[in-house]
């Protein structure tokens, strides 16, 4: 990713892509604070743009920090970086992290530093339906780390599950959480379709993605029943449709969880095609 034409947008300035470099004693480096945003480009437009930029703010706020940009900052620069390198769908990656001022636990006294960077980038799986393997890594408990925070260091949990999962053949984790509860997959929420109705897990232990919020927004404009409630691996059994959401992700089918399947059904479908048509609008 590293080694590419096109420029990034860092600290207030567009630098050359291959020049866009930290010091390896970056706090956030070391201690995963870190926090990063993921929006998708349509039309040369970013989608949610500014959902993205206010979440990006929350989940610094949730670490104890302040972005040094304002939300329309973010925009405006977003927009120019997605202007410049020319790009009518992609990807758009903001960071924002603590530099390299102190090596120590406490991040008092580091300096806030920001980037976005934009590429183009296709469908994130290769398969039209999925298939998920249950995790052994769960999400922790809200007492014990910032789950609503899109931080960089919750995505160990992440890439140990999908990394153990893609081993083992299947495309992606299903995470439970501390509880033993459905949460989510690795970086996409989870649906299940009970008896016509829309179930989702609550958002105590899970990002609660602008996908998420929007896919439930067209199911009950289409008069579906959508439910959030805290929801347990046995129901998957029950589950006529499974799918994900999320910016990379969209509305994805799930074809199996462990030993069920699903098919890719009607209710999955029209949600898929309300997104389409909603992204491109
Ligand atoms: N959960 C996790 C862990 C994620 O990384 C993502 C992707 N940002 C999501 C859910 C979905 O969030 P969104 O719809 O805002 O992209």
């Amino acid at each position: 990713m590293d080694d590419r034409d096109g420029v990034i947008w860092f600290n207030g300035q567009l630098v050359p892509w291959r020049e866009a470099k930290v010091h390896v004693l970056v706090h956030s480096l070391h201690y995963g604070n870190a926090v990063f945003e993921g929006a998708r480009i349509y039309n040369g437009k970013v989608f949610k743009l500014t959902e993205h930029s206010q979440r990006l703010h929350r989940s610094a706020r949730m670490l104890a920090y302040e972005v040094p940009y304002s939300v329309e900052e973010l925009d405006a620069a977003t927009r120019r970086v997605v202007a410049e390198n020319r790009l009518q769908a992609g990807y758009v990656r903001p960071l924002a992290w603590r530099g390299a001022e102190t090596i120590g636990v406490s991040a008092v006294g580091t300096k806030v530093h920001t980037m976005i960077a934009a590429f183009p980038w296709g469908a994130y799986y290769e398969q039209k339906a999925i298939r998920l393997m249950t995790a052994r890594w769960k999400r922790p408990s809200p007492e014990s780390a910032p789950a609503g925070s899109k931080a960089a260091g919750l995505y160990i949990i992440c890439t140990l599950a999908k990394d153990e999962a893609l081993a083992a053949g299947f495309q992606d984790a299903l995470m439970l959480d501390y509880k033993g509860r459905l949460s989510e997959a690795t970086g996409a929420n989870l649906f299940l379709v009970i008896n016509g109705e829309l179930h989702t897990p609550t958002p105590e232990t899970i990002l609660n993605g602008i996908t998420r919020q929007t896919v439930m927004d067209l199911a009950r404009r289409r008069g579906l029943k959508v439910v959030e409630r805290e929801m347990w691996p046995e129901e998957l059994a029950r589950a006529s449709e499974v799918f994900l959401t999320g910016t990379a992700v969209e509305v994805q089918p799930v074809a199996a969880v462990d030993q069920h399947e699903y098919p890719i059904g009607p209710i999955t479908q029209m949600l898929q095609e309300d997104y389409a048509a909603l992204v491109r609008a």
